[in-house]
């Protein structure tokens, strides 16, 4: 029905318009490296793909700021851009790391955030220390603009909650002031390989009482969408941070976690893996 067609509108109202007309027939193109692969995949032959909505044309789109509350990221931020946010850097530090591992310097510089987002994989590096910033996904049409929690947003392995003539317009990612953590993530090797497991934990700690005030752990690759440990959130909430403390988290995130077998791994090596990833970050947070 379309030959490579490729609608590159010149504004953000434009590409809603486009959006509108077109409905889910119409791929947006951000940085293309997982669009171009599934509009391969799904139709094989190259003279059969749908169009494409390049946003690459549109100004402005990948900026960074800061807001009071929050760090803003548009649709054509980088992982390169978010690497060398000196923002992200002093308020998201735990997504400086997970985008520091993506891929390869290539995929960095092409793949966006927001791309990483809408793509919905569990394993995607990204979305772990976005779910424990409980980041706002903001959804745009020609005639509405909302806010949704990632949470809501992403439904499933690949699957994400937008109305058809919808575009993911910004990010919102709140700044968790005096929040310290970690993102790890297990995979084959450290270049282009998927995530085994990956775990990002944000914590507020009250240093002279050695107490946990607030801690948010997110896990990746155990479950269809990214999950919150909120059991072993619970255990840790406002108690003395102590060595026992540590050990009954990890036994308890190990016991919550309910991963599959795929070819990527195991199910108990993945369970297993929770606890000692968790209990590598809680140690390096210690007071
Ligand atoms: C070799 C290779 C290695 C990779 N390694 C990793 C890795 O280590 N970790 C990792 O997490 N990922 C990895 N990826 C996956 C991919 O690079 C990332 O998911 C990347 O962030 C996707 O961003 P993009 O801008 O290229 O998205 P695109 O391919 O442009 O788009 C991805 C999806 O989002 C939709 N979309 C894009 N922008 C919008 C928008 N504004 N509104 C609505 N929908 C939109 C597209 O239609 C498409 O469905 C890898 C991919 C490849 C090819």
């Amino acid at each position: 029905m379309y030959t490579n067609e490729i609608l590159s509108p010149a504004s953000i109202e434009e590409a809603l318009t486009l959006k509108d007309q077109y409905g889910s027939e119409i791929y947006p193109l951000a940085g293309g490296t997982d669009v171009l692969v599934m509009v391969r995949n799904k139709l094989g032959v190259w003279g059969d793909s749908p169009p494409l909505l390049n946003l690459n044309t549109i100004p402005n789109l990948n900026v960074i700021q800061e807001t009071e509350d929050s760090i803003e990221i548009g649709p054509l931020v980088t992982h390169t851009q978010v690497l060398e946010s000196p923002l992200v850097k002093k308020f998201i530090p735990t997504l400086t790391k997970a985008v520091s591992i993506i891929g390869s310097p290539q995929i960095r510089n092409l793949g966006t955030i927001i791309g990483n987002i809408c793509r919905a994989s569990p394993a995607a590096d990204t979305l772990a220390t976005l779910y424990s910033r409980e980041t706002l996904i903001q959804v745009q049409t020609v005639n509405s603009l909302e806010l949704v929690p990632i949470n809501k947003f992403i439904t499933g392995p690949g699957l994400i909650d937008i109305p058809k003539n919808g575009l993911v317009t910004k990010l919102v990612v709140p700044k968790l002031e005096g929040y310290q953590g970690d993102y790890i993530s297990l995979r084959q090797r450290y270049a282009l390989s998927i995530v085994v497991v990956s775990i990002a934990v944000e914590a507020l700690l009250v240093k002279e009482e050695s107490r946990i005030e607030d801690i948010r752990i997110s896990l990746g690759a155990v479950a269809p969408t990214i999950v919150r440990a909120t059991q072993t959130e619970h255990l840790l909430k406002s108690q003395l941070f102590t060595k026992e403390l540590i050990e009954q988290a990890e036994g308890l995130i190990v016991e919550e976690t309910k991963p599959i077998t795929d070819i990527r791994s195991n199910k108990r090596y993945r369970k297993a893996m929770t606890g000692v990833l968790l209990g590598r970050i809680l140690k390096s947070l210690l007071p």
